[in-house]
Order: structure tokens, then C-alpha cells, then sequence
């Protein structure tokens, strides 16, 4: 299986998940200068976990948003195991600014490594699927904001709503073919993207205020919903998107009433 963005948060929970469950496991990172050592530092983590679950390992260096990375990476994936059964589209950026604002370049990063960057791997995945007849299974890693809107992220809630009928065109369109195409929707979850408030103690409360079940998500309760859809346990779902998230996608704000009494 192939993970993108697999060093840190959410796709390195996956990651591991998917080796404590027998799959070996391709980590796609993107690293520049000032991520580097983060970076080397994590998968190494991350690479050792995998090992310790006796899964085999590729760490495969690419950046989602460019096209000759993505060949190259499935080149790279495909050279050493012949195949590669799952997908899962995890690599997301956000950024935070007044829509008015935002320039709009800052726009077209967001969407090209979060939606385009996650068919560019579809596309490669579902072009080796049907070339070896085989089936193949590809998670999108959403979000609550596919369908709730976050002002001040307009190019994330852009992303990730177009997440959702990517999961769903690519389902309908390779049903046939069993390729199953589905997404987790995961809720405000402790990862590095959100080191604005994990870390603090006060914020972290105001926002967990905000969730039905008043706590934040771990990345492996994220990681074990992504492994039960890659599953046989799940072969009959496709086209869906599970929101892992504590009840943030049930209108939190009508918990008691206040419109009808
Ligand atoms: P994270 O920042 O730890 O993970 C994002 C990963 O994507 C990083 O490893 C980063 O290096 C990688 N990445 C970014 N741009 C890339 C590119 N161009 N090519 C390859 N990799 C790239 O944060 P996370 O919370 O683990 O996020 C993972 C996914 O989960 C994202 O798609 C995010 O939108 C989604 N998500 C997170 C939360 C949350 O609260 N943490 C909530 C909903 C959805």
C-alpha cells in the first residue's frame, strides 16, 4: 500500500495500522530544506514501527501536486513489489487568511496538493488496476470540512468538498471494475497541522468545547476507520465518506434546543 504524506499525523498512523495488519507499506514524504530533518526524524520512527510489525518499508521522496513525481513514485512502488493494492490520499495542506485577502496563488497550492494531487495518485493507481485486471481500493483523507464550511480556509473547504465527488465519480465510475473508492472524514485530530492549538492548553479546551464528545481525535482512531475500508470486512462500501469525528458533522450547535421551545 502506498500513503502519501506518510511522516507525520494521520498518514503515519495509517502507515503503521496498515503494517500491524500485515501490509507492507510505501511512505511517501515531501521534504524541503526546513522540513528535512522532521522529516528524517519521523519516518525513521515511522519506518521502524512498520518493521517491528515485520511489514516491509519503501520510503519514496515526491511531491503530490507535481506530475513527474507521482509517476515516479508509483514507478518506484510498482519496481518493487509489482503491484500496489491500496491507496490513501493523505497529504493536505491548509492555509489560514481572510478570503478577501488571500492571494490567490496561495488558493491554487491548497487545491492543487489536496485535490489534484489526490486524483493525480488516483488516476496512476486506477491506470495499473485496470492494466493488470486486478481490484484495488483508494481512501481520500477528507475532512469535516468537505461538508462543513471554515471561513478564513476557503481554498481547504474547497479542497476538500471537491474530495467528495472525486470519491464519488471515481466509485461510480470503477465499480465494475471492484475498485472502491472511499474517505474518511476525520474531525479536529491532534497532528502536527495543528500545532496552533495542540500544544496549548487553553486553546486546545476552547476547541474541544466545540465537539460533541469534548475531546479532539487521535490519529489512530483515524487510521484504524482508513484500515476497516481497505478491508474485505468493508468490500461492499463504496463511494462514502466516514467522518471520524466526536459528532462535529451533527450541528453541534443544536445540542439543546434553543429555535422550538
Ligand atoms: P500533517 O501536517 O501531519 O500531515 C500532512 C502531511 O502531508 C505531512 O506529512 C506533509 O509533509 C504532507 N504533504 C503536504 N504537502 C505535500 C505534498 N505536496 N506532497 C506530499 N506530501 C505532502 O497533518 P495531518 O492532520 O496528519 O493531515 C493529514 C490529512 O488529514 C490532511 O489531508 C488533512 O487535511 C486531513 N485532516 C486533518 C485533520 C486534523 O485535525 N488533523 C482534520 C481533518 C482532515
Amino acid at each position: 500500500m502506498l500513503v502519501t504524506g506518510g511522516s507525520s499525523g494521520i498518514g503515519q498512523a495509517i502507515a503503521i495500522k496498515m503494517a500491524e495488519y500485515g501490509a507492507d507499506v510505501a511512505i511517501n514524504f515531501r521534504s524541503n530544506r526546513a522540513e528535512a530533518e522532521a522529516t528524517e526524524q519521523s519516518i525513521a520512527w515511522c519506518r521502524n514501527q512498520v518493521q517491528q510489525h515485520g511489514g516491509q518499508d519503501l520510503l519514496i521522496q515526491a511531491d503530490v501536486s507535481k506530475k513527474e513525481d507521482v509517476e515516479r513514485m508509483f514507478e518506484e512502488v510498482i519496481a518493487a513489489w509489482g503491484t500496489v493494492d491500496f491507496l490513501i490520499n493523505n497529504a493536505g495542506i491548509q492555509i489560514a487568511a481572510d478570503s478577501h485577502m488571500l492571494d490567490v496563488e496561495k488558493f491554487i497550492q491548497v487545491i492543487n496538493i489536496n485535490t489534484v494531487g489526490a486524483f493525480r495518485c488516483a488516476q496512476r493507481a486506477i491506470q495499473h488496476w485496470l492494466a493488470q485486471e486486478k481490484p484495488g481500493v483508494i481512501i481520500n483523507v477528507s475532512s469535516v470540512h468537505q461538508i462543513i464550511p471554515k471561513p478564513r480556509f476557503v481554498g481547504y473547504s474547497v479542497s476538500k468538498g471537491g474530495m467528495q465527488n472525486l470519491t464519488r465519480t471515481l466509485a461510480l465510475e470503477y465499480a465494475g471494475h471492484n475498485i472502491r473508492v472511499n474517505g474518511i472524514g476525520p474531525g479536529a485530530t491532534i497532528t502536527p497541522i495543528n500545532r496552533a492549538w495542540v500544544d496549548d492548553p487553553e486553546k486546545r479546551a476552547q476547541v474541544e468545547s466545540h465537539i460533541p464528545m469534548r475531546r479532539a481525535g487521535e490519529a489512530e482512531e483515524m487510521a484504524e476507520a482508513a484500515a476497516f475500508l481497505c478491508s474485505d470486512l468493508a468490500a461492499y462500501i463504496t463511494g462514502q465518506t466516514l467522518f471520524i469525528d466526536g459528532g462535529l458533522t451533527l450541528y453541534a450547535d443544536f445540542e439543546t434546543a434553543w429555535s422550538s421551545e
